[in-house]
């Protein structure tokens, strides 16, 4: 999560009335902010990445996994040093995420453009989990999981906490409220305000995976669980999730960088925007929900539906009310624009904006893609306020601006610099799924990181028309699609036929001298588009491959450690390697007490738990999920550079 107000949440209702002035003030803030750093430029690259992890408890002698419900007490020790030691002098850096169950690690201080900075992740991905496992006791362990199998399927926790679905903040009739973090209002103010805002609860529906035993039609007993009015919202043979606790309490990976000046970070913005559904396929670690096997792979739509407030009207269910308009997809989603110049011929999808302050910003001197961008995400109401946050003013305080900010939850951010601070603008990538071990979250986070490299180095330009990207996006989440699916991808990601544009966004034109933005893009598999298509595609990693073997004084440690990423990342593209969504799907399928009912019984989720905490720990590698890695990960850099 973003930044953490403290103070006195504010009710909806309380919250609705101040809507328009946190907005108001939010475009005015963002204006300030443009104009006071808009020119800040040379700002070295600057990068890290943002962890996840569930604590839960594996109890051997009765089989059962559980979501541990300390990450309160478990931050509060982790966050001691950092509270007491100047800033950026410790190694790691911890914050709280959505789930009592969950917390995020961080590097202490952001990676740096030395090469040897790769070389370091891994490692310090490993002194996070040590830090945490050293506060855990008997039968606790951290795990990256991008879902907990059977969240959702009372008593998950420990201690058990069950559903309230006529009181409290998510009103679900699986997910308790004790599952969401209490150490701050911010996640249980959100968790109402999103439900009330939307008029009702979410209703998420999964395809569920057809087992030859999986009751046909598939569909929950309602009145079982308490509440048979919900059978409207539940479609047939899917499985329903009604709460923002089933997206928001899952894992992910995110890296952020920091551009050279504003323009670096808006043309890094647009590029990494195509490659974030392929980010998703190769990542996809979500085969399971609310213990259940489903038909997809992924996590993204699940965590759209469930920070989704839309109302009916705005949804296209029901006629529009006094000041609402349709809005296509919800606050948590795929990118709608790109934000250079050189990639508006691609913005081919009609874009919902607040009119009124995309022309305040065009009047204030910003240019059309960003004023549109802003003034897009700015369509939204904020969805948590603090009393003490209300009275801003607009030249010191970027909150308002910030509150709706970091309340779209995009697949990119484009990532302001904070008012007087050393930090310049940033780009977040925010696809990926996060994978069990260290070595693996290092090898996607690294090669992110390079490829961003890459891409400035040869002006490549993956830019297709959105649409496209919306498309991957659905297609992504299909069962298999790594290896079954194919993808809109740019045939040409070398073209650059307009050097003026070129050297004004400093990269690459996305634009085409036929004018067709249609002619720029072919279908390509993920195998393809990462390992290369003979005559027609290098493939991602050759051309990174291509551009180490250009750097001077790379030390063999890092190379070494670089070459099994890579290595990794070719396997899971190839299908020689599966994803972590195919790897436990199959461990689910062949489990002897699994009865082909699509049902993740309590010791099947045991089961795959504790074989996950062995593979967390490299104390076993299924040669079908990971290559036999020994990285030579280090905490600093060798002294010999
Ligand atoms: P958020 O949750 O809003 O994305 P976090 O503070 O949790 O923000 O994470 C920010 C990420 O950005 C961390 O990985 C951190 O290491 C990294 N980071 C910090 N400073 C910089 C910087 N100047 N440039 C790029 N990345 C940075
Ligand atoms: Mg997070
Ligand atoms: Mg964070
Ligand atoms: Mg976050
Ligand atoms: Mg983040």
């Amino acid at each position: 999560m973003g930044l953490l107000s403290e103070g006195s949440p504010l009710s909806w209702a309380e919250t609705k009335t101040h809507a328009e002035h946190v907005r108001r003030h939010g475009i005015k803030q963002f204006i300030h902010l443009y104009h006071q750093l808009k020119d800040r430029s040379n700002d070295d690259l600057k990068w890290g990445d943002e962890v996840e992890y569930m604590l839960l408890k594996l109890d051997k002698a009765n089989k059962t996994g559980r979501l541990l419900l300390n990450a309160g007490p478990i931050l509060t020790q982790l966050q001691e040093l950092e509270l007491s030691s100047p800033p950026g002098s410790v190694p790691t850096l911890w914050r709280p995420e959505y789930a009592a169950y969950m917390i995020e690690g961080t590097p202490g201080i952001p990676y740096g453009s030395t090469l040897a900075h790769c070389n370091m992740v891994e490692s310090n991905m490993r002194l996070r989990r040590e830090e945490v496992q050293k506060l855990l006791g008997e039968g606790e362990v951290a795990l990256s999981l991008t879902m907990f199998p059977r969240l959702g399927c009372p008593p998950f926790t420990e201690p058990p906490a069950f559903p309230t679905p006529n009181e409290g903040a998510a009103r679900s009739l699986f997910f308790p409220d004790e599952a969401t973090f209490g150490g701050h209002p911010r996640f249980k103010t959100l968790t109402r305000n999103i439900r009330q805002r939307r008029g009702m609860n979410q209703d998420i529906n999964v395809p569920v995976y057809k087992d030859s035993k999986t009751p046909s039609p598939y569909l929950d007993d309602f009145q079982a669980l308490g509440d048979a009015s919900r059978e409207k919202s539940a479609k047939e043979d899917h499985v329903y999730l009604d709460c923002m606790g089933f997206g928001m309490g899952l894992s992910c990976l995110q890296m952020t960088f920091q551009a050279c000046n504003i323009r670096e970070a808006r043309f890094l913005y647009d590029q990494l925007a195509p490659l974030c559904p392929i980010f998703l396929a190769l990542s996809a670690a979500c085969p399971i929900l609310r213990g259940h096997l489903v038909d997809t792979d992924c996590r993204w739509n699940v965590i759209a539906g469930s920070v989704d407030d839309r109302t009916l009207g705005e949804r296209g269910l029901e006629p529009l009310k006094e000041g609402e308009q349709r809005i296509p997809k919800s606050r948590y989603d795929s990118i709608d624009s790109y934000l250079s110049p050189s990639g508006e011929p691609f913005n081919d999808v009609p874009l919902v904006k607040n009119e009124e302050y995309y022309e305040e910003m065009i009047k204030a001197g910003i240019d059309g893609p960003l004023a549109q961008h802003i003034a897009h995400l700015f369509i939204r109401d904020p969805i948590s306020l603090f009393s003490e946050k209300v009275s801003m003013t607009d030249v010191t305080d970027t909150d308002h601006f910030e509150n709706i900010q970091s309340t779209n939850w995009q697949t990119m951010r484009f990532k302001p610099p904070p008012a007087d601070s050393p930090i310049g603008w940033r780009v977040e990538f925010r696809p990926t799924e996060v994978q069990l071990t260290d070595f693996e979250n290092a090898a996607f986070a690294v090669f992110v990181v390079l490829l961003t490299r890459v891409i400035l180095t040869f002006n490549l330009c993956f830019v297709i028309p959105i649409s496209k990207v919306d498309k991957n996006m659905k297609v992504a989440h299909k069962r298999d699609a790594v290896l079954k699916e194919k993808f809109f991808f740019r045939k040409d990601i070398l073209t650059c036929d307009s050097p003026k544009e070129a050297e004004q966004v400093c990269g690459c034109s996305a634009s085409t001298s036929s004018g067709d933005i249609h002619a720029v893009y072919d279908e390509f598999t993920i195998d393809e588009i990462i390992n290369g298509k003979p005559d027609v595609f290098q493939g991602l990693v050759p051309l990174l491959r291509q551009f180490l073997d250009n750097l001077e004084d790379v030390d063999v440690d890092t190379s070494c450690t670089i070459n099994q990423y890579l290595d990794l990342i070719q396997k899971r593209a190839s299908g020689r390697l599966k994803t972590t969504a195919k790897w436990m799907r199959e461990f689910v399928l062949n489990h002897p007490s699994y009865e082909h009912d699509s049902k993740v019984s309590e010791e099947i989720n045991f089961d795959l738990l504790s074989t996950c905490e062995k593979i967390t720990k490299g104390e076993c590698f299924p040669p079908d999920l990971l290559t036999k890695h020994g990285t030579k990960t280090r905490h600093d850099i060798p002294t010999a550079i």
